[in-house]
Formats: C-alpha cells, sequence, structure tokens
C-alpha cells in the first residue's frame, strides 16, 4: 500500500473482535479491563496472551494509532506518548539501559531536549557531548573518542534546516554500539524514515504535522524490535502514554497527513522563491536551495519533490524591535510557537526557542537577530505572501 492509502487503513477498522465493525476507532476511555474468565486476565497479565487489563499499559485507542505510527515509519512497534518530550525522555532512557550513559548529540536541536539532555539526564550523570552532525568526519572523531550509549540528531534542523547524513551516521553509531535516535518532526515520515536509514529509534512531536492542527499535545516513538520491548517495559512503569482522545485526534489528523503536507511543501517552497527576491529580506533559508550546504543529502534522502514545510528568513537590517514590529503586522500569518499546523504560522527564534542562549552563542550557530521561521500552512499561497509582504513593506 503506498503511503498516502496506509495513513488512511493502517491501525483502524480492526475486525478481530465480534460484532459490527465501526469505521473509525472510538475514544475507549476506560482505564481497566476485564474478561469473562478471570483465567483471560490472568495469563494477559503474565504476558501468555496479548490483551487489554490497564491503560497505562495498553490501550485501543492508543494501539490503533499505535499501529498506524509502526506502519508509516516501518517499524517493529510504536508508544503514543502524551508530548514529544516525553517520546524523547522515554528513548533516551530505553536506548541508555545496559549501554554506557553517554550521549553524542547534535548541536543544533530542539531547546527543550538541550534541556531535557543537560539538566534532566546530565542531572542523573549522562554526560552529553554536541557534534555538528552536518560535519561527517567531526561526527566520526567524537564517536570513536566519546565510545557513546546513544547518539541523536533532527533529520531537519531548526531554524536553519540543515540535513545531516542520517544513514552514514547510523553506521557510525552501530559500529560503536550506540543506539541512534532521530528526531523526525520536521520530515514526516513522507519526507524520509529513518529506520530504513539504519536508525534503532524514531521519535515525533506529533503535536507538529501528524495531529496538525494546533490541538494536540502528543509524542511518537517508533522503533525496531529490541528497543521497543524496552520503550514499552519503561512505560508499563512511568506511564506518560497518550490519552485516548488526543489518540483519537492524532489518528484523525493522520488521514489527511499526505495532502496536508504536501501542500505545506509546495506552499513552503513557493514562499521561499518569492522571499529570495523581495527587497526586504537579506537571506532565505529553505531545503530546496541548490547552493544548499547540505544540498547533496537532501538529493540522495528526501522524498523526491519535497524539501519540507519549515523555512526561515532573514530581515534585511532589522534589529529585535523591527522584528517585533513586523510580527505585530501580520494579519493571516500566526505569530505562534509551533509548527506543523493547517495555519502558517511565524517564529522568532532569538526571542523565543533561542531565547535561553547568549547573543555570542546563538551568532556562532548562524542564528542572527534578524532571522524569523515560518512553518507553512495549507492556505492560498498568495495570502500568505500577501502578508508577510504588507508585514516587510510596513517599515519602508
Ligand atoms: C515541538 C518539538 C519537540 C517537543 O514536542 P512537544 O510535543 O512540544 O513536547 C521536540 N522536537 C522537535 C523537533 C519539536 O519541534
Amino acid at each position: 500500500m503506498k503511503f498516502e492509502s496506509q495513513v488512511i487503513h493502517a491501525g483502524d477498522r480492526k475486525r478481530n473482535r465480534p460484532g459490527a465493525v465501526p469505521s473509525t476507532t472510538p475514544i475507549h476511555l476506560s482505564s481497566t479491563y476485564f474478561y469473562e474468565r478471570a483465567e483471560t486476565l490472568d495469563r494477559i497479565f503474565g504476558h501468555e496472551e496479548e490483551g487489554f487489563s490497564y491503560s497505562r499499559y495498553a490501550n485501543p485507542t492508543n494501539d490503533a494509532l499505535e499501529e498506524l505510527a509502526t506502519v508509516l515509519e516501518n517499524g517493529h512497534g510504536a508508544l503514543a506518548t502524551a508530548s514529544g518530550m516525553t517520546a524523547l525522555q522515554l528513548a533516551f532512557q530505553a536506548a541508555l539501559i545496559d549501554r554506557p550513559h553517554k550521549i553524542v548529540s547534535s548541536g543544533s536541536i530542539y531547546g527543550a531536549t538541550i534541556k531535557l539532555l543537560d539538566q534532566v539526564l546530565g542531572g542523573f550523570g549522562v554526560d552529553v557531548t554536541y557534534v555538528d552532525m552536518c560535519d561527517l568526519e567531526a561526527v566520526e572523531r567524537v564517536i570513536a573518542r566519546e565510545q557513546p550509549g546513544c547518539v541523536f540528531m533532527e533529520s531537519i534542523s531548526n531554524p536553519l534546516v540543515r540535513v545531516g547524513q542520517i544513514d552514514k551516521i547510523a553506521e557510525l553509531a552501530r559500529a560503536a554500539g550506540a543506539a541512534f535516535i532521530v528526531d523526525s518532526t520536521f520530515s514526516t515520515p513522507m519526507i524520509l524514515r529513518p529506520l530504513d536509514l539504519g536508525a534503532h529509534i524514531v521519535v515525533h512531536s506529533a503535536t507538529k504535522y501528524l495531529a496538525g492542527h494546533g490541538d494536540v499535545l502528543g509524542g511518537l516513538i517508533i522503533s525496531d524490535e529490541q528497543h521497543h520491548e524496552s520503550v514499552r517495559s519503561l512505560s508499563r512503569i512511568v506511564g506518560g502514554s497518550l490519552g485516548p482522545f488526543e489518540s483519537y485526534l492524532t489518528m484523525r489528523g493522520i488521514k489527511t497527513l499526505a495532502v496536508r503536507f504536501e501542500r505545506q511543501c509546495q506552499n513552503a517552497r513557493k514562499l521561499a522563491e518569492c522571499l529570495a527576491n523581495h527587497p526586504c529580506v537579506e537571506r532565505v533559508y529553505y531545503c530546496s536551495d541548490p547552493r544548499h550546504p547540505d544540498a547533496a543529502a537532501i538529493q540522495r534522502l528526501f522524498r523526491p519533490g519535497m524539501f519540507g514545510a519549515i523555512l526561515s528568513f532573514e530581515i534585511r537590517d532589522a534589529d529585535r524591535a523591527a522584528v517585533m514590529a513586523f510580527m505585530n503586522r501580520l494579519k493571516l500569518v500566526v505569530p505562534g510557537s509551533s509548527l506543523g499546523d493547517v495555519h502558517t504560522l511565524l517564529l522568532y527564534p532569538v526571542m523565543a526557542s533561542h531565547r535561553d542562549i547568549s547573543p555570542k552563542m546563538r551568532e556562532r550557530m548562524g542564528i542572527r537577530e534578524n532571522l524569523v521561521r515560518v512553518a507553512a500552512g495549507i492556505e492560498a499561497v498568495d495570502d500568505i505572501m500577501a502578508d508577510l509582504d504588507a508585514a516587510l513593506r510596513g517599515s519602508m
């Protein structure tokens, strides 16, 4: 089945229960399950038979979403979690069971993930080393030196949309015996599938493209067999699973992922082209740019013709106050700090995602005071561009 059909059919309409088959999976709010005979529950608790017993262990609505996510990412199994951050925490913990408590991570990752690594895991003695994942020689050197238990990166970096060679890094991580985790939130399984490229675990903030409508906070962990068992065992103990209502909304969202994301990528590409020629714009960062520093990796790893729906651009001669004034002039574009929604969102990294990073460090990361990030929605692209244009020209 093609991706466009999988998003609609996988996980749903299960026929293994007696009676009528609901055409969409219901929201099962029950916390506990029992059976005609106590012996059945006994076998389920004893792992001799599959079945539902308690919703922290498994829930039929979550089960359907997890089956869908497993199919889309070509994994062995999935776990739906209460947020993307919960997914990351469980993934790191599962990866480090029986491995050295050392992580080699990309330096350009989601801000809260840096805090999770440094403050939460670091506080429990996990040693974290950051490296530029787009510099393969540096990655090789650092992995050889650190001998980490886990290697981590994002499929498309934020906000400068850099793309590392996931398949080559997977080889390096595997050769060192490390678990390789990829946060694929920005690419979605429509652009690339990290498990097919050699990752052990792929993580999503389902809050973004998968749920897609700005009304769900959720995460997903999809893993190979070995790591899925570890993730499940951990979550049986600590919980952190997604609520069934949010699971339902996420599954409903995923049904339109293929059409939404295709439109979002098209819109982003057109916006990138228009903004590149705009008198108020100094520079545009987008993955379709033939001069993109990772053009070869993008060409090799991405689904042809799709370059993601995130672009960033620098406003000519704008300081912090000028960027704020630009944001205040937006009428259609939502100046909110998320991405992946049906409406176009604009984020100012210096104010939001990269606020806690020193100006000097930000400069070194290439995140300037005049940089804004756009997450293209599915509106008519002319309306989005007209809104950006009016807001940009407002100060001219
Ligand atoms: C939003 C995001 C997260 C965190 O997800 P939440 O659902 O907000 O917990 C992690 N990684 C990336 C790349 C994100 O964009």
